[in-house]
């Protein structure tokens, strides 16, 4: 079975593509879509990740007959007031990379000792323009003073993850999975797409 999945970003492709069989649905496959050469993102103009996700997978699901799934994802830290949250990819603005993100969170968060933090990820799966279901996960963590490790992306050097002692950016791909946010809202489109086979 093989469904979809709309992202431009690498990061998160990457892990997309090695959770299927580290969660244990080996069976399904996940395969990045194909677009039209010039294709324009739609605008993610919804308050929430769960609209934004919506809003990319009924857009995507447009270009083959297939299932489609979006994700969207962010970091909410507490003492921001929820941000990033859904700005988290352009935090330091248009087209500026996850060195300035991360460079210009750390300066907001100078002096702060209030250092929760969480990321949060919806994926909604769609196919011929409806959406037939959203799933949500979030994982709750720290910001860090100074970044932490060489894996994964975005903000994963600056989140510390107490059960397991490291940052994000520390963990193994496939024990990253296991508990991130994005693992879980996979977990769940998983286990629902195996129950329609
Ligand atoms: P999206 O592509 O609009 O969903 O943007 C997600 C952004 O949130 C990424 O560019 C990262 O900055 C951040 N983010 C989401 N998930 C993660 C993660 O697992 N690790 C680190 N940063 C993440």
């Amino acid at each position: 079975m093989r469904i979809h999945v709309a992202t431009s970003n690498s990061g998160k492709l990457r892990e997309f593509q090695q959770a299927a069989a580290q969660l244990g649905y080996g069976e399904i496959e996940i395969s990045p879509l194909l677009l039209p050469k010039g294709e324009v993102p739609p605008e993610e103009h919804g308050d929430t990740f769960g609209e934004n996700a919506a809003i990319k997978a009924r857009h995507y699901s447009r270009f083959t007959s297939e299932m489609v799934f979006a994700d969207d994802s962010g970091l909410e830290v507490d003492a921001l007031g929820g941000a990033p949250g859904i700005h988290s990819a352009r935090y330091a603005g248009e087209g500026a990379g996850d060195a300035a993100n991360n460079a210009l969170l750390l300066e907001r968060m100078v002096g702060i000792e209030q250092r929760s933090a969480r990321f949060v990820c919806a994926i909604a799966v769609a196919q011929a323009g409806e959406v037939l279901a959203i799933f949500r996960g979030a994982i709750e963590g720290a910001l860090l003073e100074a970044p932490r490790g060489e894996r994964g992306f975005g903000y994963d050097p600056l989140f510390y993850y107490p059960p397991l002692a490291r940052s994000t950016a520390e963990l193994q791909p496939e024990e990253k999975i296991q508990v991130s946010h994005r693992g879980q809202a996979l977990k769940q489109m998983l286990g629902w797409l195996h129950a329609r086979e």
